[in-house]
């Protein structure tokens, strides 16, 4: 079963009709395969940027906008681990998740990026993320789950970011 843990929140908690519910769980679970280890180097590697504490991964699947908490405060991230230097571009997960989760009056989820390059490592914090930078799109027509609409964070060279971890070359 899945989708029985969404974070609660100020305004009760993300409903997700069934109908969308089967694809975002098959994509997450696809992306996901590829992204784990990525997440658990972060997590080992990182601490709360709010309290300092520990921070845990959630379990496979069951929180769609949430890939990481606190195991002392309330924060919660996403976690996106692309290859290469950091980047302005970063693909993100399903879009008709989190448009749900700012409809119902919540802020975009924070996001930590794990970067990773051959000389070297960055892990940041992106706290305040405006909707403007965010974008959606739709998978194009050759990919496995064509016409699905997933969203990417633009321009995050215009955000400020605290350093959760850096390994310079
Ligand atoms: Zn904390």
């Amino acid at each position: 079963m899945h989708g029985k843990h969404h974070p609660p929140n100020s305004a009760g908690q993300v409903s997700i009709e069934p109908f969308d519910r089967r694809p975002e769980w098959m994509l997450r679970g696809h992306l996901q395969r590829k992204g784990r280890e990525g997440e658990e180097d972060t997590v080992k590697k990182s601490v709360c940027p709010e309290c300092g504490s520990r921070l845990v991964l959630f379990r496979d699947g069951n929180t769609p906008l949430f890939d990481a908490k606190c195991t002392n405060c309330n924060f919660m991230a996403q976690i996106k681990t692309p290859k290469g230097r950091p980047k302005t571009r970063v693909t993100g997960a399903g879009y008709s998740v989190l448009r749900k989760w700012l409809d119902s009056g919540n802020p975009v989820p924070p996001l930590i990026v794990n970067s990773r390059w051959e000389t070297g490592q960055q892990i940041r914090l992106y706290k305040d993320i405006p909707e403007s930078h965010i974008k959606p799109r739709k998978l194009s027509p050759n990919h496995r789950y064509a016409g699905y609409e997933m969203f990417t964070y633009v321009r995050l060279d215009r955000l400020q970011y605290k350093t959760l971890y850096l390994k310079s070359d």
